[in-house]
């Protein structure tokens, strides 16, 4: 199921034309799933409005086309939600419920301060779904700020052993659509 999206986005409904960096083919390839398939993770990095969760959320719709089960979250519910299940005593449990989807998709990594003891916690989850199952996850800091992101460098380190080791990497390197009409504010590039 696709959680709790609000609207849908479909790569039918993407502008390719807007964001030359992004090589289409490459995604058409993604909507094929194979990568649900092969349990691999897929990253969506660069800035902001350059259509990371929408791209996300498109192949989060093929894959329910194709009748796999998706869960679409962003890292500060998902880790929310594992902090109270901790707190009750039940986090194996949902850290369970968590792996039981064939695609994970875990939005806006990066945008918040992850809260103390949280890295932990994801780090339980990716470890539990690594080689089992297929995730997607969209960033707007780059791997190498993951230390900062999750105010832990051992446990970016650790996820990133497990989240680079089968994965495909789309960077995204482009100006904000959100801001399309906007172009006299945006950095020139
Ligand atoms: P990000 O996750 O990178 O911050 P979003 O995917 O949320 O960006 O995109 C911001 C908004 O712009 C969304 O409404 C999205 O559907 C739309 N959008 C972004 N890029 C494109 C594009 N190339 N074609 C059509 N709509 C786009």
């Amino acid at each position: 199921r696709m959680g709790r999206l609000a609207t849908i986005k479909t790569l039918a409904g993407f502008d390719f034309t807007f964001q030359p960096s992004l090589d289409r083919d490459r995604i058409f390839t993604l909507a094929q799933l194979g990568f649900v398939d092969r349990h691999e993770a897929v990253h969506f990095l660069g800035p902001p409005g350059t259509g990371k969760s929408h791209l996300a959320t498109a192949l989060g719709v093929e894959a329910v086309k194709a009748g796999k089960s998706v869960y679409f979250t962003n890292l500060a519910d998902l880790i929310g939600s594992l902090a109270r299940s901790e707190r009750e005593g039940r986090l194996q449990e949902r850290i369970r419920f968590f792996c039981r989807p064939s695609l994970l998709i875990v939005d806006e990594i990066g945008y918040l301060p992850v809260v103390q003891g949280g890295g932990n916690l994801f780090f339980q989850l990716v470890n539990a779904r690594y080689e089992r199952g297929a995730m997607i996850l969209t960033s707007n800091r780059g791997f190498a700020e993951w230390g900062d992101v999750f105010g832990d460098p051992v446990v970016a380190t650790a996820l990133l052993d497990r989240l680079l080791h089968h994965a495909v990497v789309v960077q995204i390197e482009g100006s904000s659509y959100r801001l399309r009409q906007h172009a006299e504010l945006m950095p020139e590039h």
